[in-house]
């Protein structure tokens, strides 16, 4: 278990990724996201953010 791998690089808290938690596919994979949020996770692209990130990013 990677623990790191969990958590989301923006808020830290478990991001609940379907792959980290041995599922093929997640979420992640389906949802758009905006460019903004990609930089901002590009420097670890193997995390996954979690949806409660995702919905604030699209509110600002
Ligand atoms: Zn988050
Ligand atoms: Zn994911």
């Amino acid at each position: 278990m990677q623990y790191e791998e969990q958590r989301c690089p923006i808020c830290g808290k478990e991001n609940h990724c379907g792959v980290v938690e041995g599922q093929k596919t997640c979420w992640c994979m389906t949802e758009k996201f905006p460019e903004g949020i990609i930089k901002a996770i590009s420097k670890e692209p193997k995390k996954c953010i979690c949806q409660n990130c995702l919905h604030t990013y699209k509110e600002i």
